[in-house]
């Protein structure tokens, strides 16, 4: 997946919001790429925009998307609907929006499937493969319960398993794990790394927190007011963070050892998507800004061996 310069605006009452700002982004096949952002950054509206499922106050203002060397038309609604769910399948945070409620685990991960094998019958046993993968307990039992008669860890299971059964070559997680408990979080996120990768699928994972995407991506992107401000593997985020945008995120992050103290903030507030500031969008909140960036707007460049970032400190 590749995308180019994508921007997207929305159209409110209030007047237009720039959601997302030239963005451009890589994932590679049987990657696992991580997207980091505060609420509110762009980083649902970028997941939506690839699935097609932009809401209509929506505008494509630029930008192309290509999928497996071909581009693809997010606004042609056919094409779309032939490789969503299919080629690009998605979890969201809140599975019981997605399961159907009227229909038991069973029908709906055997849908799926019969969409991945391309077979028109599809047997139990292969349903209860799934199941057993993900330890279900009784999974003969799940198969016949609906979606309410499970816990919320249960359902992301199913959710994880359902989208990887219809054998896609990307799958695109919007905050999967945030409604869950610390403990159900781990291991759904090392059940889903192991997965994906012995289905060698790409994956974005979406997170507000680098902690979670610490445990299940290789590589990271940082997205700020609807822009890339940093990208590199997940291993040099944390060793040593370019942008001062990226380390006041990591600097948020509660740590194991040390006496407990509080954790400090990032100054100041996301700018307003209405008025985005002028040079560097990160300068109202930076403790490094120059008087050049208030007026200049840096690039997403190369720095070292295959890290990027958009700053003027590099
Ligand atoms: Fe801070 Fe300037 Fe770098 Fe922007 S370009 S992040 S304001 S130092």
């Amino acid at each position: 997946m590749e995308v180019e310069d994508l921007s997207i605006n929305f159209e409110t009452l209030y007047g237009t919001l720039k959601v997302l700002n030239g963005v451009n982004f890589i994932i590679n096949e049987g990657e696992i790429v991580g997207l980091v952002g505060e609420s509110g950054c762009g980083k649902s509206t970028f997941a939506l925009s690839i699935m097609g499922l932009l809401p209509p106050q929506a505008k494509l203002m630029g930008g192309k998307i290509y999928f497996q060397n071909s581009e693809i038309n997010v606004l042609d609604e056919k094409f779309m609907e032939k490789i969503r769910g299919r080629k690009i399948s998605m979890v969201f945070q809140e599975p019981l929006t997605s399961l159907n409620p009227i229909l038991t685990i069973g029908e709906q991960l055997m849908e799926a499937i019969k969409i991945g094998s391309d077979k028109k019958d599809v047997k139990k046993e292969e349903a209860l493969k799934w199941l057993k993968r993900v330890g279900i307990p009784d999974p003969e039992r799940t198969l016949k319960r609906y979606p309410h008669e499970l816990s919320g860890g249960m359902r992301q299971r199913i959710m994880i398993i359902m989208a990887l059964a219809t054998k896609p070559s990307l799958l695109i997680a919007d905050e999967p794990t945030t409604a869950l408990d610390v403990t159900t979080q781990a291991q759904i996120l090392k059940l889903m790394k192991n997965l994906v990768k012995e289905n060698k699928v790409s994956v974005l994972f979406i997170s507000h927190d680098l902690g979670v995407i610490a445990q299940i991506a290789d590589r990271v992107a940082v997205m700020y007011a609807g822009k890339i401000v940093e990208e590199s593997k997940i291993f040099e985020i944390f060793e040593n963070p370019l942008h001062p945008y990226t380390k006041d995120l990591l600097s948020s992050i509660p740590k194991l050892e040390g006496k407990s103290e509080k954790l400090p903030t990032i100054k100041g507030s996301v700018p307003n998507l209405l008025n985005l500031p002028e040079g560097c969008i990160y300068h109202t909140r930076c403790k490094y800004v120059m008087d050049n960036c208030k007026v200049k707007e840096p690039e997403l460049k190369e720095y070292l061996t295959k890290r990027k970032v958009a700053c003027f400190l590099y």
